[in-house]
C-alpha cells in the first residue's frame, strides 16, 4: 500500500513565550540596511581598522606555540582573573579574583545574571528605552518590567525609581548601561550614581551594570562605575569586545563570591566554558603587549568620529533636531520635532539615499510610539569621510520631509 503523505505541515510546539515575539516592519528594513552598498550608521560596531590584529595574532601565536592545553577543553582562564582584577582597580575598582566571572562576552554576563536573579513572570525595574539585548535576555521569563524615563544629560530618572521601591515595588534586580548609554549616548551623573546605589542598598536589590563602553571615554574625567561604590548590590559587566575585538567573545562580570558557583553551573550548561581559547590571547596580549597605547589610540579615535558626527549634524540637520554631546561610547541620540516618524525617515532614507540609522521606537520596552521622532545615529564605525557624507545625506532626507 502507497504510504498517505500528509500535505499539512507539521509545526513543532513551543514554549508559550516565543508566542510572544513578533517580526516588526523595522527588523526587515534593517536586513535592508545591511546590504552591500548602505552606507549605515545603524549597527553599534567598532572600527574594523582599527582592531589590534597585529598584537592579537602575535598572542595567538605565543599562545598555541607555548601552552599544550591551549585547544583543549578547560576551566576559564586563571591569569586573566588578576588582569581583570588590575583593569577593574584602574576605574577605582576594588575587587578580587574569587569575585571576576569570565563570560563569552557581556550579552553572556547580562543573560546568565537574568537566568540567575528572575523567576518566570517575575519583576525587573530599568529604562524606557534600553538595550535591545536585554530585552531579548529577558523574553524566555515574560516578566512584568516596570520603566523609569531617563534624563538625556545625567541618565535614569532616579526619583523614579526611589518613587517605585518606595511605592512597594521589589524588583529582582535593577539594569541599566551607565556610561555611553545605548541607545541614548548619555553618561549617568555621579550624584545619581550614588543615589541609585543607596536605594539598592536600602531596599536590598541588586543592579546589573551594563558597562561595555567604560574604557572608551572622550573627556578629562572618566566617572567611577556604579560597582566603586557598592561590592555587594552592584553586579559589574564588563566586555573586551569594544576595547579589543568583538569576535573573540570574552567579557567578565565583577560579582559578590557566593555567586559565582551559580553562574558556572549555568554557563557550563549552556557553553561547556567556551571562549577559553580567547581567554589565553586576551591573557598573553595584556601581559605582552601594551594596551594602554591601544586605548589611546581609540579614544582619540573615537573622540574624532563623535566630533566630526557633532559637526556634520549642525551643519546638516533642520534647526529643531536636538542632540547632546555623549562623552562616552559609541551613540548619539537625535529628536526630531514629535510630529516626524523615523521608521518612515528610515525607509526614504534607503531608497532614495541608501544610508541607514535606527529609529528611537525600536529600543522603547512597551510602547512603540515612545521616541518614534528619534534617531540612534552610530559614530564608531564609519570613517571620518563616510561619517559626513552620511550625515549630508541624512539632512537632505530630513529637509526634504519638512
Ligand atoms: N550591552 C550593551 C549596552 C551593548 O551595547 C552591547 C553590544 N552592542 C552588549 C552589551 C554586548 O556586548 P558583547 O559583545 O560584549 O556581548
Amino acid at each position: 500500500m502507497p504510504e498517505v503523505v500528509s500535505s499539512i505541515v507539521e509545526k513543532p510546539s513551543l514554549a508559550d513565550w516565543t508566542g510572544a515575539i513578533r517580526r516588526s516592519a523595522l527588523q526587515d528594513m534593517l536586513v535592508e540596511a545591511s546590504r552591500p552598498g548602505i552606507l549605515s550608521l545603524a549597527l553599534g560596531l567598532p572600527a574594523p581598522e582599527l582592531f589590534p590584529t597585529t598584537e592579537l595574532s602575535r598572542a595567538a601565536s605565543r599562545v598555541l606555540a607555548q601552552e599544550e592545553r591551549a585547544l583543549q577543553y578547560s576551566p576559564p582562564l586563571q591569569s586573566l582573573k588578576r588582569q581583570v582584577v588590575e583593569l577593574m582597580a584602574r576605574r577605582d575598582v576594588k575587587c578580587r579574583e574569587e569575585q571576576i566571572f569570565l563570560t563569552a562576552g557581556a550579552q553572556q554576563g547580562i543573560s546568565l545574571l537574568t537566568r540567575l536573579l528572575l523567576n518566570p513572570g517575575g519583576r525587573v525595574l530599568t529604562e524606557e528605552l534600553t538595550y535591545t539585548g536585554f530585552q531579548q535576555a529577558l523574553q524566555p521569563f515574560q516578566p512584568q518590567v516596570l520603566t523609569v524615563p531617563t534624563d538625556l544629560l545625567t541618565g535614569m530618572d532616579v526619583e523614579a525609581v526611589e518613587g517605585l521601591l518606595k511605592g512597594g515595588e521589589r524588583p529582582a534586580f535593577i539594569y541599566t548601561v551607565t556610561n555611553g548609554h545605548n541607545p541614548l549616548g548619555v553618561s549617568m551623573s555621579v550624584e545619581k550614581r550614588e543615589r541609585l546605589v543607596q536605594l539598592a542598598e536600602r531596599y536590598r536589590i541588586p543592579i546589573i551594570e551594563d558597562d561595555p563602553y567604560g574604557f572608551l571615554y572622550y573627556e578629562e574625567a572618566q566617572v567611577q562605575p556604579l560597582r566603586s561604590f557598592s561590592e555587594t548590590w552592584v553586579y559589574h559587566v564588563g566586555s573586551f569586545s569594544k576595547i579589543l575585538a568583538p569576535a573573540l567573545r570574552a567579557g567578565w562580570l565583577v560579582v559578590p563570591e557566593e555567586i559565582i558557583r551559580h553562574l558556572a553551573v549555568l554557563k557550563e550548561s549552556s557553553d561547556i566554558d567556551t571562549t577559553t581559547f580567547s581567554q589565553r590571547i586576551i591573557s598573553n596580549y595584556l601581559a605582552e603587549e601594551n594596551l594602554d597605547t591601544h586605548l589611546l589610540n581609540l579614544r582619540r579615535e573615537y573622540r574624532l568620529r563623535r566630533d566630526t558626527m557633532l559637526e556634520a549634524l549642525e551643519k546638516n540637520f533642520p534647526a529643531e533636531a536636538r542632540w547632546h554631546r555623549p562623552a562616552c561610547g559609541f551613540f548619539v541620540w537625535v529628536e526630531l520635532p514629535e510630529a516626524m516618524d523615523a521608521t518612515h525617515l528610515l525607509k526614504i532614507a534607503l531608497e532614495t539615499e541608501q544610508v541607514a540609522f535606527i529609529p528611537g521606537s525600536a529600543f522603547s520596552v512597551h510602547d512603540r510610539v515612545l521616541a518614534a521622532n528619534c534617531l540612534r545615529l552610530n559614530y564608531s564605525n564609519a570613517t571620518p569621510a563616510r561619517i559626513t557624507d552620511a550625515i549630508a545625506r541624512l539632512g537632505r532626507v530630513l529637509n526634504s520631509q519638512k
